[in-house]
């Protein structure tokens, strides 16, 4: 039955792969339920890793989306690294800040996120004066 045979072994990774991820995502949340660091969203299909002082875009090119699951494992977690949702990655990635920190702001709220904030604005004074 070959062909079961080679559903078995895809499923077999894919359950791995899960498990190998969400290990990772909880490590990247104190050791606890995986969640954003910014927004606190829990549905870890949600969820993705972000490096910290923005070398995301660098470490996804060398490494790929999928394989960087298998590099903070094989690199026993490393220091750096954040869970974020899709939505406050990407709006971090996009704008340098993420719409949640605006609205914590203004409700006086402490920022979670000041580092990556400060980060990326002296990034942009040194480029753009
Ligand atoms: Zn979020
Ligand atoms: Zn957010």
């Amino acid at each position: 039955m070959p062909y079961k045979d080679k559903n078995w072994t895809i499923d077999c990774h894919r359950l791995m792969r899960r498990r190998w991820r969400y290990e990772a995502l909880k490590h990247y949340s104190g050791g606890k339920e995986p969640k954003c660091a910014c927004c606190g969203e829990r549905r870890h299909e949600f969820l993705s890793f972000d490096h910290i002082d923005g070398g995301g875009k660098l470490h996804r090119i060398v490494i790929g989306n999928d394989g960087i699951v298998a590099f903070l494992r094989h690199n026993n977690y490393p220091p750096g690294f954040r869970v974020l949702c899709h939505n406050c990655n990407q709006a971090i990635g996009f704008y340098g800040y993420c719409p949640h920190e605006l609205e914590r702001e203004a409700v006086g709220e402490t920022s979670v996120l000041e580092k990556t904030v400060t980060t990326r604005k002296m990034q942009l004074v040194e480029l753009y004066g």
